[in-house]
């Protein structure tokens, strides 16, 4: 990992935010590779799932919203992870992110230093296994003295009153795992990052930077519905930046404070609908074909088909071979939930969530339609005829086994029968809420997932013996900052140069491609190979006649992982070159 952080770092993919400054907890710039290498990212997930599809609109909502909506979805209320805090230092720490530790507990009354200053707590510390008692103490000195500030003077100088050797603990998740401070209580700490809107900065102007950008999709469903002439099932997308003060941003930018999500809410009909229509809902079973949707797909297979979509986008990426899949267990799912898998993938920390797909039931509709009063119904003529020629037996079977699945319900309130009757009454009119699929994908993970996977670092030793280490991002060219390298054989020939310089504007309108005429064309190579770019296109004395008129307006094409070199006509170089890149 430090590898690639230093890699991204030396050639701009990636930067410390406010890094002059000393840094910026959990937040991340992206220099000019890592901007382009996003923005591929981005395109490739928004025409995949919008402009390539028909099924599916794209959304740009705003990142401050109205408040009640953070207060209707849930945030306000239960948005938050439970933390604790280090008894040393206040240092926080999530309460699911602390592994277990062993070693022994060394417990101090407080603190002084020569300078008069005095620190009257009680606190204790893990002792690793294996550390020495006096480091052991010098840290814990170095960690109040930066807790205290000037006042407690030099580090060393500090003296820890009443030292106590407690206990030997194994597999402990009681003490930070950086400082080794015992931990307090778990808290829930509410991750939405507060904000005022207009300038009074009172409570009552207090909103959120949103923690997601799904929210704003089921705000806006009405809106693009209505908008759109589009019937159920659809989709709509959006990407946009997300903000979450996570207690412990980690794993460079994996878990950011600031980051960016693509997001997809695909709207279906509820079961019944489908089965009014349909006269059955189709079972999903191992192997099922998931290509083409059908009319008679329920959630499940809603929830499989997106689940395999995703895998594909994945693979048209380069990510197909890191993925892993981890379905929630019941015990897991929200009560709402009907089913989320997590797509995880291989990052060099260990494997990881990379997206989620969850079946949402009407939940987050529904509680806007509650909150905000305003109906999120639709109206569907089909289900209406459909619905119009079920006998009254018919239809009472159909509530009959609601009111089963609802008795059945192991998490959330059962939905009391008259509830259930007045939803088959409008359902029954051809009125319902729509049910969501939501696959939700960060795209800074995304782009940490390329480059962990695109990765690679070889010996080797050139003809003075010397050793080399060669590093080689084999990205996927679809998703590679530049697509193209190309390079004058020699810079001090004005022919050359002049042939190449037109091979770029040629290229350069339509990918984004890097000229460089300085050093060997090895170095060159390797210089491009370090940042992933999958092919180089050399012009040399062949390009320009030299070896017989058949080579004139030749260049050499090579391939970064194969190192195949190809001659090709500059005329053909941007009909091989596209497909390949976009
Ligand atoms: P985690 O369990 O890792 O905190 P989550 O389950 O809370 O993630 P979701 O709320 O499902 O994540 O968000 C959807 C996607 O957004 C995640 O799969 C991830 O790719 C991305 N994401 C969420 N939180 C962060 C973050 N702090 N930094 C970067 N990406 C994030």
């Amino acid at each position: 990992m430090e590898k690639i952080v230093s890699l991204c770092k030396r050639r701009g993919f990636i930067y410390q935010s406010s890094e002059i400054y000393g840094g910026c907890g959990g937040v991340w710039d992206y220099g000019p590779l890592g901007a382009e290498l996003k923005r591929n990212l981005r395109s490739a997930w928004w025409n995949t799932m919008t402009r390539e599809r028909e099924d599916v609109l794209g959304l740009d909502a705003s990142i401050l919203m109205n408040p009640a909506i953070w207060k209707a979805s849930g945030h306000v209320d239960t948005f938050a992870d439970l933390m604790r805090e280090c008894s040393l230092t206040n240092k926080r720490v999530r309460a699911d992110h602390v592994d277990p530790q062993d070693g022994v507990v060394m417990k101090y009354s407080g603190a002084t230093s020569p300078t008069g200053w005095r620190w009257d707590r009680v606190v204790s510390a893990l002792m690793k296994n294996g550390e020495h008692i006096e480091s052991f103490r010098k840290r814990i000195r170095a960690l109040i003295a930066q807790n205290a500030g000037e006042s407690a003077g030099k580090p060393e100088e500090i003296e820890l009153l009443n030292e106590e050797k407690i206990d030997a603990v194994n597999g402990s998740v009681d003490f930070h795992p950086e400082t080794g401070g015992a931990l307090g209580e778990a808290r829930p700490f509410n991750l939405m990052l507060k904000t005022y809107l207009g300038p009074t900065a009172t409570e009552a102007d207090v909103t959120y930077l949103r923690p997601e950008t799904a929210q704003a999709i089921f705000a806006q469903f009405k809106n693009v519905f209505d908008s759109s002439r589009v019937k159920v099932p659809f989709g709509i997308g959006q990407i946009g930046k997300a903000f979450r003060n996570e207690v412990t941003p980690k794993n460079f930018t994996f878990r950011s404070r600031e980051f960016e999500q693509m997001e997809l809410e695909f709207f279906i009909k509820p079961d019944e609908a489908v089965e009014i229509i349909s006269g059955e809902v189709a079972a999903w079973s191992e192997g099922a074909d998931l290509s083409e949707p059908q009319p008679n797909w329920g959630w499940e297979l809603w929830h499989r088909y997106w689940v395999d979509q995703r895998t594909k986008f994945y693979q048209g990426i380069g990510l197909g071979d890191v993925l892993e899949y981890y379905w929630q267990t019941p015990a897991d799912l929200a009560h709402y939930a009907r089913a989320c898998v997590d797509i995880l993938c291989e990052f060099p920390f260990g494997t990881e969530e990379l997206e989620g797909i969850a079946a949402r039931g009407d939940f987050d509709l529904s509680a806007h339609q509650t909150a905000s009063t305003k109906s999120q119904e639709i109206f569907d003529e089909e289900l209406k005829t459909a619905a119009a020629k079920l006998t009254d037996e018919q239809k009472e079977a159909l509530i009959q086994k609601r009111l089963a699945a609802e008795a059945a319900k192991t998490k959330g309130e059962p939905l009391p029968e008259p509830a259930v009757r007045a939803w088959f009454e409008r359902l029954f009119k051809g009125s319902y809420v729509p049910h969501v699929i939501e696959p939700s994908a960060g795209l800074d993970r995304m782009a940490l997932a390329v480059l962990a996977k695109a990765f690679s670092e070889t010996e080797k030793v050139d003809e003075k013996g010397k050793k080399e280490i060669i590093t080689v991002l084999h990205l996927h060219p679809r998703v590679a900052p530049i697509k193209v390298g190309v390079f004058p054989l020699l810079k001090n020939k004005p022919e050359l140069v002049a042939k190449a310089r037109e091979v770029y504007a040629l290229l350069k309108k339509h990918m984004n491609c890097f000229y460089d005429e300085t050093a060997s064309i090895g170095r060159r190579y390797a210089r491009q190979d370090e940042v992933g770019t999958p092919f180089g296109v050399t012009i040399d004395f062949d390009s320009l006649g030299e070896k017989g008129p058949e080579l004139l307006d030749t260049v050499t094409l090579r391939h970064r992982d194969s190192g195949e070199q190809e001659r090709v006509k500059i005329s053909d170089l941007l009909g091989k070159l596209l497909p390949l890149v976009s």
